[in-house]
């Protein structure tokens, strides 16, 4: 594990603690103090209402009096027993100005003073004065020894960035598998790094920054903790969303503080996760709320510290980003992250060696074959086959087993793909088998369409949140495009779940709403985006996200009523054949429909030779080959009408 020293904030606060602690007891010492001095100074004497005193004058009773503006003390002549004059000293506080006191006092004789200059007061005027600022400096000193572990309410404009030190993040590329292209252009990086000197010799800039860009969990992160981890240089991260704080222009400051660190570390290497959290374009969407302008000084700020430092300074700034289309134009311009990198989702070799970097921990059996695990994980990103290999090992402990198998991988796809089984979730004989012709109709259209992979399984035990039965289809090789005939045929074993359930049941139950989802969308998408209608032609009616996120706020293109209509049509048509050709086949096959939904609702699952000798049976009827050609049925054919009897 690296270590993450918060720099700076977290070595203050105890010394912020202690000195705040004793002004704060100081401050309360001298506060006491004021008000104990004088009590303990003063004479206890019995308070006297002012008009007793006068009365007492008045009646030549009083002795002596020290008058003071808002305090009287006074004696009396009336002697003790032993003829001594008495000590008791009273004490009255004058109603207001009394301008006749001095002179009834002298009428009767009694003998009066001022008040001597009082002792106590310098102390008063000191503390008068210094307490103020002591206590501003007491609240001060306790908030900040707070802010240690809680809010961070004065910390603004400090960097959080961590400090990975040399070599700590422990990473290495032969770490990092399956992206060898962006592993080729890092290496060049981490030389630019370890030998400057070589490239700036010649004349040559070093690269200030690069921009690591592709789908989450294929290891950006873990690619810039590599090049760290090679170069062994110090290593500051901060996620772009860290930069975006509640006041204007904290995230500014942040930037400013991350790059004085970086330029006094240098060489080193700062990696900026999340860019688009903070590189989002500048007046775009989503400024409608005033909220922008945070993030556009933040941007702003950045764009400046790239141009503001020499490139050969030895700062290299690496960011990653899984939405490149919105980040601003400016970041990607030379001279700032000029270089892109793409990671991009492993293909089948690369899923094999990544597989084999995470199972250098795990026990494996002798039936355990990483490559046929990587043909049957076709989209897994690195993070989705780091945590399959897991899931494995989770499952072989949990079964006692001395290591893992190849039956625990199997089951660990199946729980990533479709999630937990749920043999809790009880059905009644119906539902089952409703779910078992509806899967077994999947089945059947998927062994007879192209492109679509072997159908490998199929199960009436409910898995994950909504699915009560599963079909898994798993292509023989990655595929990068799907061609018109291949849609289609997709298209068709969408629908082929429902058909069943409609050929078999004469009605159809709730259970095909996803498939029916998903089965618009797709011929939605072939016509609007990928041009696949022969009426409306290569014309793209949807607006790619870029365009969309720079400004426009319709995702599809202006159009007009008359086209929008015709789109509709062409989908319902493209999905109505679709539909009819399911219904086609399934008829065609109606005995192995049966055949095998009643074997599937006995062993609930059927999978491998068991499946395979039921699937290869299907025959496909006349009219499908020219359907998937041209996706239009000859016009003599019977209507779905017919079929839905
Ligand atoms: P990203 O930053 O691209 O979203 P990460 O780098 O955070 O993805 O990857 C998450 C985890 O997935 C890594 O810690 C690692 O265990 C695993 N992983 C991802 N890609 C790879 C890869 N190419 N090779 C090995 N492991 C990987
Ligand atoms: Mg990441
Ligand atoms: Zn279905």
């Amino acid at each position: 594990m690296p270590v993450e020293t918060n720099n700076k904030s977290q070595i203050k606060p105890p010394k912020m603690r202690q000195f705040g602690g004793s002004f704060l007891i100081l401050l309360t010492l001298l506060l006491l103090l004021n008000f104990i001095v004088p009590s303990f100074f003063g004479p206890q004497s019995p308070q006297v209402p002012y008009s007793t005193f006068i009365a007492q004058v008045e009646a030549g009773q009083v002795d002596r009096a020290i008058v003071g503006g808002d305090r009287i003390q006074y004696s009396l002549h009336s002697q003790t027993p032993d003829g001594k004059p008495s000590e008791q000293v009273f004490v009255t506080t004058p109603v207001a100005i009394d301008l006749d006191l001095p002179r009834i006092l002298r009428e009767h004789n009694v003998e009066f003073a001022a008040p001597p200059p009082n002792q106590n007061g310098w102390i008063s005027t000191l503390i008068s004065w210094i307490a103020p600022p002591l206590i501003f400096f007491g609240i001060w000193g306790f908030l900040m020894s707070r802010q240690a572990g809680g809010p961070a309410a004065l910390t603004v404009g400090k960097s959080k960035a961590r400090i990975y030190s040399e070599g700590s993040t422990g990473v290495k590329f032969t770490d990092v598998a399956g992206v060898d292209e962006a592993k080729a252009e890092l290496e060049e990086i981490v030389d630019f790094l370890k030998n400057a000197g070589k490239y700036t010799n010649l004349g040559a800039k070093i690269p200030k920054g690069a921009l690591l860009v592709g789908p989450p969990g294929t290891g950006k992160t873990l690619l810039a903790k590599a090049i760290a981890g090679e170069a062994g240089v110090p290593f500051f991260s901060i996620s772009g969303s860290e930069f975006i704080e509640l006041f204007v222009g904290v995230g500014a400051a942040r930037v400013r503080d991350l790059f004085e660190q970086a330029k006094q570390q240098a060489p080193c290497i700062v990696f900026i996760d999340e860019l688009d959290a903070l590189g989002k374009s500048r007046g775009g969407a989503g400024g409608f709320i005033g909220g922008n302008d945070e993030r556009e000084q933040t941007l702003n700020q950045l764009l400046t510290e790239m141009d503001g430092f020499d490139a050969n300074t030895g700062v290299i700034i690496i960011a990653a980003t899984n939405r490149p289309e919105v980040l601003d134009p400016a970041l990607r311009r030379p001279g700032r992250f000029d270089r892109q990198v793409v990671v991009d989702r492993p293909d089948k070799i690369g899923r094999e060696a990544i597989l084999k970097v995470h199972a250098r921990n795990v026990k494996l059996a002798e039936d355990v074959n990483l490559g046929t695990i990587a043909i049957r994980t076709p989209g897994f990103a690195g993070a989705d086959l780091a945590n399959l290999v897991n899931e494995a090992a989770l499952l072989a402990a949990r079964q006692n087993r001395q290591a893992v198998t190849m039956a625990d991988f199997n089951e660990a796809i199946e729980r990533l793909v479709a999630g937990l089984e749920k043999r809790s979730r009880v059905l009644n004989e119906t539902e089952k088998k409703t779910v078992a012709y509806h899967e077994v109709g999947h089945a059947i259209i998927g062994a007879l369409m192209p492109g679509a992979g072997k159908v490998e399984k199929i199960s009436v035990v409910p898995r994950g949140v909504g699915a009560l039965g599963y079909t898994i289809q798993m292509p023989e090789e990655d595929r990068f495009l799907m061609v018109e005939d291949e849609i289609r045929g997709r298209i068709a074993i969408l629908l082929g779940g429902r058909s069943a359930e409609e050929i078999i049941f004469g009605k159809v139950s709730t259970g095909a709403s996803d498939d029916i989802q998903k089965a618009t969308d797709l011929a939605e998408r072939a016509i609007t985006l990928y041009g696949m209608s022969d009426k409306l032609g290569p014309v793209a009616f949807e607006k790619s996200q870029q365009q969309f996120i720079e400004g426009y706020s319709n995702p599809r293109r202006a159009i007009s009523p008359k086209v929008a209509e015709e789109i509709d049509r062409e989908v319902k048509l493209t999905v109505d054949n679709a539909h009819h050709i399911a219904l086609s086949i399934l008829q065609y096959n109606r005995d192995l429909l049966e055949q095998t939904a009643e074997e599937l609702l006995q062993k609930e699952i059927l999978e491998g030779s068991q499946l395979r000798e039921h699937l290869n049976q299907a025959k496909a009827p006349d009219e499908m080959a020219e359907w998937l050609r041209t996706g239009k049925l000859s016009e003599d054919k019977p209507l779905l009408q017919t079929l839905l009897v």
